[in-house]
């Protein structure tokens, strides 16, 4: 059985709003936990306070709750199987509405006088006052070549962003003088107690009139009507390591927009875009290399120098090297992201085969073919060559 409310708080019903408001706060200082560590009892006793309380500082559901009991107020009837069992979660919000009630003295920065600062002063709560509103993310695009992606690289960007304005020093202030907020108290947040007692029962919004800030300008800067940024310009050194590929970001902490009237920067996010190469085409941290051979220095073999992201290298073509064969450099493909090492620069050769002929090499070309062994066999090389494909395939 739920216990009467009044009697909770210990007082009559005919007794005043701020008479309920004295006594709660008596009571929410007896039983706070804060107070009594590790003691269960008096948490379900500062939960039934702070419940009680809930309703009768309440003038509609004080009425209801009157007229009707506790059926009269749905949510501390429906709430009855959960609240007492109510976790940690729920315990920090009635923290947070009890912070409310005195006025939020942990927010000011003097010091709760009840000496329930640390639990009041949720860290997010408290960075956000003191370093009002973060500037926006600034998200830039950085086109690499793969030579760069391949070794990493360190690029020197120009940038346009908000920057704090020299005028005012940032503060929007033409004094250099900003004013509490008179409709948050300087807490940057607004709170309001919704119906249930247990769970989401207090909900907070950024305060409209400081936008969160906590403060307002007294008399404007001119020079950025009182935004305390301005559009400017800056470089910023980015360090790529080796590896990055299209649509990888790396996050700058702290270097994109500089926040209102003092407020932190945001972050930058540098966005990578992989240009493509002209003669390489990348595959994960291999680099692909098409190279055209004759068709006597596919069946002779050959030494040609290809090139790769470190500069030319010799490479050996051998003696009877099929079409599509892949020649393998070690270490010359792009540096892994993760580990050390590199992958390797892949030679895919094929056969060249000219558009125009002079009358002399359709000569030698005829004479060629009445050779046996530079045209293929039906029986034996079709088959042969019906594996060498499904090798490619499969293999
Ligand atoms: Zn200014
Ligand atoms: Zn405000």
């Amino acid at each position: 059985m739920k216990r009467d409310y009044y009697e909770v708080l210990g007082v009559s019903r005919s007794v005043s709003k701020d008479e309920i408001k004295k006594a709660y706060r008596k009571l929410a200082m007896k039983y706070h936990p804060d107070k009594n560590p590790g003691d269960s009892e008096a948490e379900e006793h500062f939960k039934e306070v702070n419940e009680a309380y809930e309703v009768l500082s309440n003038e509609d559901k004080r009425r209801r709750y009157d007229q009707f009991g506790h059926a009269g107020v749905g949510s501390s009837a429906s709430s009855q199987g959960g609240a007492y069992g109510a976790g940690a979660g729920d315990i920090n919000d009635i923290f947070s509405a009890f912070s409310d009630m005195f006025g939020g003295g942990a927010r000011s920065g003097g010091g709760s006088p009840f000496g329930f600062e640390d639990v009041f002063g949720g860290g997010a709560r408290r960075s956000r006052s003191s370093a009002g509103v973060r500037g926006n993310d600034l998200k830039i695009r950085l086109k690499l070549s793969l030579e760069e992606i391949s070794k990493g690289v360190e690029k020197t960007i120009k940038i346009k962003k908000q920057i704090p304005c020299e005028v005012c020093q940032g503060t929007g202030s033409k004094t250099g003088e900003l004013e509490t907020c008179s409709t948050c108290q300087g807490a940057g947040e607004v709170r309001q107690a919704s119906k249930t007692m247990f769970g989401q029962f207090v909900n907070i919004t950024a305060c409209p009139t400081c936008g969160g800030e906590g403060k307002v300008v007294k008399e404007r800067c001119t020079s950025c009507h009182g935004e305390g940024i301005k559009q400017g310009e800056t470089t910023v050194k980015v360090n790529i390591p080796a590896g990055v590929e299209e649509g990888n970001y790396l996050t700058l902490r702290g270097q994109g927009n500089a926040g209102p009237r003092g407020g932190g920067n945001g972050d930058l996010i540098v966005v990578i875009e992989e240009m493509p190469h002209k003669l390489f085409v990348r595959r994960g941290n291999d680099v692909i290399y098409n190279l055209p051979v004759s068709y006597p220095d596919m069946i002779l073999g050959t030494k040609v120098e290809v090139p790769t992201l470190d500069g030319r290298v010799k490479l050996t073509v051998p003696q009877g090297t099929q079409p599509n064969t892949m020649l393998r450099i070690n270490g010359k493909g792009i540096g892994h992201l993760k580990s050390p090492g590199r992958g390797d620069h892949l030679v895919r050769v094929n056969v060249y085969v000219p558009k125009e002929l002079s009358h002399r090499d359709k000569e030698l070309l005829k004479e060629m073919k009445k050779s046996d062994h530079l045209v293929p066999d039906e029986k034996t090389d079709h088959e042969k060559s019906f594996f060498e494909k499904a090798k490619d395939i499969f293999g």
